[in-house]
């Protein structure tokens, strides 16, 4: 069998970084393309020097060019952290619409298969508990949420519209809450945040009143069940994510916990739109996937913690 080629866009990025990593270990050739806009070369720096990775510093809303083959693509380019989109708000709509476009186009003219990194924020503020695949969503298109979770949607949509009008091959993952080496520690994410303020002895600033509700998921299970979701053979969306959820509240106490730091919780107001509540329901993944999480909220924080303590 010929050696594969695989294009991760946001390759330089948190996720991106992490499947480059697992693709290469599948013996694939990688192109990485990012604009470095979110994205750091910090990430990738130990593939330079590998003969099956290649480096491409792009942005993706302007024309793609790639010589050769190319089998697979993985569409990871997007500021994804609230901060980031909050700051970032047009060049996120711009890279999940035009971005995504451009994207479609390579995977057309390359006959690849792609794979969209979709995200829970399609599901909104959600009505329905546990979310899964078939829920629409409760999305307020012009909140400040709004220019990450609409380009998302629009991207699913084009996405689609390309698998039915031009038969490209389309995977869509829909990506919850996931954690683990490489965040950012000033993404303003929850964990990286919580940590960081641990580290300086500042206190632990929790919005609202903590009641909200995450389910968080270690990198290295999403890796695997996007890598095995890239290889199948479905085309609507799959629900990648670990269903052990806990509020706001628990998860910084728990990270005080694990950091044996004397941090106080302090509270200060919850985000517009911020989600109530969010945990996916993963039966489609374990049903057509043959996938779960395997990596405990203990074991994985306290990896991280470690990364996170390297970085300080
Ligand atoms: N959060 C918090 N304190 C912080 C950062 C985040 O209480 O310093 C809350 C945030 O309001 C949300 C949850 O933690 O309810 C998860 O936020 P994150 O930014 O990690 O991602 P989201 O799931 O909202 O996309």
């Amino acid at each position: 069998m010929s050696q594969k080629t695989a294009v991760v866009t946001g390759g330089a990025g948190f996720l991106g970084s992490h499947l480059c990593d697992r693709l290469l270990l599948e013996g694939m050739k990688v192109v990485c393309i990012d604009n470095l806009l979110t994205g750091n070369l910090n990430n990738i720096s130990h593939l330079f020097g590998n003969e099956n990775f290649s480096f491409v510093k792009h942005d993706i809303t302007n024309f793609i060019f790639v010589p050769g083959k190319v089998d697979y693509i993985l569409h990871f380019a997007s500021p994804a952290s609230p901060i980031d989109y909050l700051k970032l708000p047009i060049q996120t709509l711009k890279v999940g619409s035009l971005g995504t476009h451009k994207v479609l186009g390579l995977a057309k003219e390359k006959n690849a298969r792609i794979l969209l990194a979709s995200t829970s924020e399609v599901y909104g503020d959600p009505e329905i508990h546990p979310q899964e695949e078939t829920y629409w969503g409760n999305v307020n298109p012009i909140g400040p949420r709004g220019v990450y979770d609409e380009a998302k949607r629009f991207a699913e949509a084009i996405t689609m519209a390309y698998n039915r009008y031009h038969g490209v091959e389309t995977r869509i993952v829909r990506i919850f809450n996931t954690y683990g080496p490489r965040m950012r520690l000033d993404d303003g994410r929850a964990l990286p945040a919580f940590v960081g303020q641990a580290l300086r002895g500042e206190d632990i600033t929790v919005f609202g009143d903590g009641s909200q509700t995450r389910s968080f998921c270690y990198v290295s299970d999403l890796v695997e069940g996007i890598y095995r979701l890239l290889l199948s053979d479905e085309v609507e969306p799959v629900n990648i994510g670990n269903p052990d959820e806990i509020t706001i509240q628990q998860f910084a106490e728990e990270v005080l916990k694990i950091m044996g730091s004397k941090s106080k919780i302090i509270y200060q107001p919850l985000p517009q739109d911020d989600p109530k509540v969010r945990q996916p329901n993963i039966e489609k993944a374990k049903r057509i996937l043959g996938w779960q999480p395997k990596v405990g909220r203990a074991e994985g924080l306290k990896i991280t913690i470690n990364f996170f303590k390297s970085k300080i």
